[in-house]
């Protein structure tokens, strides 16, 4: 049985203050647990804060919401991966919705994003998700299966099978509208069946999420999806009450 994943995004949300606090609270209403994977993500500006609060937890992992394809340089305002990594981050978000249609971050970028990230050490989410008029086209599929495929496009297989993917439709990020546990399951399978040609192996364990309006209300039904290994959530995340509780389904 693969563990599931629980990954909290928190956007930009959260500073360095306001993460002492959060994971105080966190941290009291959430004792380890053995069973699954927990990432955080907070602002890159959170990170070190985040890994000193979390200094006693290894059971909860830190992440950061997104680097740079290149190591260093001019490019004021961006973290690299490896700078990431020193701030504490061991796992990457790639291709995020926000970034693919806020940022214009098109697939090329996405490919290198996940490649530095690997080249740093860290491992990856990476995200895949189509937008409202891509689902009434009924090109869900070959949407997200381009995403995936050129996302790992840099990769080898053998950093493809650590990697996780999340599935966030685009329709259902920050709307309060779920994609069905049906939904998920169809299009977790597919991807299933794509990474297994790249990864060319029987059983391959890399964990799919959804994303996308996750509460505490509809994870377990979501989670209890086949295909579903685990959630991406981001407005739910923000409460560490409700974070805690959705980390426990
Ligand atoms: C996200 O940011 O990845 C996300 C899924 O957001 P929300 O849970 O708010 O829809």
């Amino acid at each position: 049985m693969k563990k599931p994943v629980f990954a909290a995004n928190w956007k930009m949300n959260l500073g360095p203050q306001e993460t002492r606090g959060y994971l105080k609270t966190f941290l009291e209403a959430f004792p380890p647990a053995e069973d699954r994977t927990v990432i955080i993500f907070p602002p890159a500006i959170s990170l070190v804060v985040a890994g000193f609060a979390l200094r006693d937890r290894p059971d909860v992992m830190l992440g950061v919401q997104n680097v740079h394809w290149e190591e260093k340089g001019a490019f004021t305002g961006e973290n690299g991966a490896a700078m990431a990594k020193d701030a504490g981050a061991t796992v990457a978000l790639v291709g995020h919705s926000e970034r693919r249609h806020t940022f214009g971050e098109g697939d090329e970028i996405t490919a290198k994003k996940c490649a530095a990230a690997f080249k740093a050490g860290l491992t990856v989410v990476l995200c895949v998700g189509e937008k409202i008029e891509e689902r009434d086209r009924n090109t869900t599929q070959a949407v997200v299966l381009r995403q995936l495929k050129a996302g790992i496009s840099r990769l080898t297989p053998a950093q493809v099978a650590q990697i996780a993917i999340a599935y966030e439709p685009v329709w259902a990020i920050g709307t309060g509208r779920t994609a069905t546990p049906e939904d998920a399951t169809t299009v977790h399978t597919a991807i299933r069946r794509a990474l297994k040609e790249v990864v060319n192996a029987k059983n391959v364990e890399i964990p799919i999420l959804y994303g996308g309006s996750v509460s505490k209300e509809n994870a377990d039904s979501l989670l209890k999806a086949p295909e579903v290994d685990g959630l991406l959530v981001g407005g739910a995340s923000l409460d560490p009450a409700i974070w805690a509780s959705i980390a426990h389904t």
